[in-house]
């Protein structure tokens, strides 16, 4: 019997662990794919980008910004783990694409990534940080949850591992996944409530409906042509909506990178065009350079069972009001618990949500801040 399980190792459930691993508590972390990081992923550059060590740059097809000046729990990890971050890089001018067929207008854009920073080595360096600390025997990857059954002073989980029913039985869960897959993907005896698990099912995750595309060139060329390599393209028809320097501060690794204005089920019917579509977008924008990339990726997420479902492919026009306080009821007798970013009032959607959602559920289960000092607390929740 464990004393908690946590069902999930993306960044909320790997914060959570590192939290009950620091107060000495017994936990098993449970992650179905089989890597850590859940919808954080870096990849490595070019051997000239990483160099010898292995340990260089790597660039983001999940998130890539921390606000560490508004976010305290992000602000306080970089700190905990000597990580370093650098600005997004800004410099030079923007661009706007009204259509395609008219000549982008330039402007001076200090707004839009003000105070966002990358971390260097890329996002997944957080989630290193937190796993270098836990022991390997509590991680399990490659393990599915399908059932949660509540046996009283108890409660048995159902999983899938190498393709085989295991079932472990935990005196506390943690749910630390998107509300929208637990809804749509496990089951519950006894039911949850149907008000709660209707609720669940209309909280959209956060990114999930979204793909990323990243064009890595060999020298960062629009820099040097005075661009910041920022692009905003709302006409109909763009490919890419909104695009971003997404290299290293000192331009020894280069690449841009954008968020689709294509809707999930135009990227899907277009799939096969998608990568000479966005080098078309991007020579209209920065002129023929532009067509030779050294490599050209696009990471859907709307596609990842494990992130998306069928109801994200329309994705929330606004940021969601996150964090329902029903998430902090008691469910099946303090037995069940829910984190993960979307259940998180104050930041929610967001990296520091996840962290934030953490830090709730760890205190749901006895364990107080580990940080030195009380974190201030977003009274926003919503209804
Ligand atoms: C393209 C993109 C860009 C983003 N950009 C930013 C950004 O710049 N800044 C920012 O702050 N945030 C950004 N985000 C959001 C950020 O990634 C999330 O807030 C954060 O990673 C959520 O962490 P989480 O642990 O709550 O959830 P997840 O990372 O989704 O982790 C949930 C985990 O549960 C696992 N799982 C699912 N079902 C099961 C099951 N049945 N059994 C076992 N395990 C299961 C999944 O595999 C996953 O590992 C972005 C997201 C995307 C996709």
């Amino acid at each position: 019997m464990f004393e908690i399980a946590i069902i999930g190792g993306g960044l909320s459930g790997l914060s959570l662990a590192h939290r009950l691993q620091r107060a000495g508590r017994s936990f098993l972390l449970c992650e179905s794919r089989d890597r850590l990081g859940g919808r954080i992923l870096s990849v490595a550059g070019s051997r000239r980008e990483t160099g010898g060590d292995g340990a260089g740059f790597r660039y983001d097809l999940g998130p890539g910004w921390v606000w560490p000046a508004q976010q305290p729990r992000i602000a306080a990890l970089l700190r905990q783990f000597n990580l370093e971050s650098y600005p997004q890089w800004i410099a030079g001018r923007a661009l706007y694409q009204p259509g395609r067929e008219i000549a982008p207008q330039a402007y001076v854009d200090q707004q839009t990534y003000a105070d966002a920073r990358r971390i260097a080595g890329g996002s997944e360096r957080l989630i290193e940080a937190l796993v270098g600390e836990l022991p390997a025997q509590r991680l399990m990857t490659g393990s599915h949850l399908r059932q949660l059954t509540d046996r009283g002073d108890h409660i048995e989980l159902e999983l899938i591992r190498a393709g085989e029913v295991q079932r472990l039985r935990a005196r506390q869960v943690v749910l630390a996944l998107p509300p929208r897959l637990l809804a749509q993907q496990l089951g519950f005896e006894p039911a949850l409530d149907a008000r709660l698990l209707q609720m669940m099912q209309q909280t959209p995750t956060w990114m999930a409906g979204h793909a990323k595309a990243l064009i890595r060139y060999r020298h960062p060329f629009w820099r040097e042509a005075g661009w910041s390599g920022a692009v905003l393209a709302n006409y109909r028809g763009a490919i890419l909506g909104e695009v971003f320097d997404a290299g290293a501060e000192d331009g020894s690794a280069a690449a841009l990178s954008g968020f689709f204005a294509l809707p999930t089920e135009l990227r899907r019917q277009y799939r096969g065009d998608l990568y000479a579509l966005i080098l078309d977008q991007l020579v209209g924008l920065f002129g023929p350079e532009a067509a030779a990339p050294e490599e050209l990726m696009i990471k859907e997420w709307a596609d990842e069972p494990l992130t998306a479902t069928a109801d994200d492919a329309i994705p929330p026009t606004d940021h969601p009001q996150y964090g329902h306080r029903w998430f902090e009821l008691d469910h099946w007798n303090d037995k069940l618990h829910f984190a993960g970013t979307e259940t998180a009032p104050g930041f929610g959607g967001y990296l520091e949500g996840a962290l934030e959602s953490a830090e709730r559920a760890a205190q749901a289960l006895g364990v107080w801040d580990e940080w030195g000092g009380a974190l201030p607390r977003c009274s926003n929740g919503g209804d």
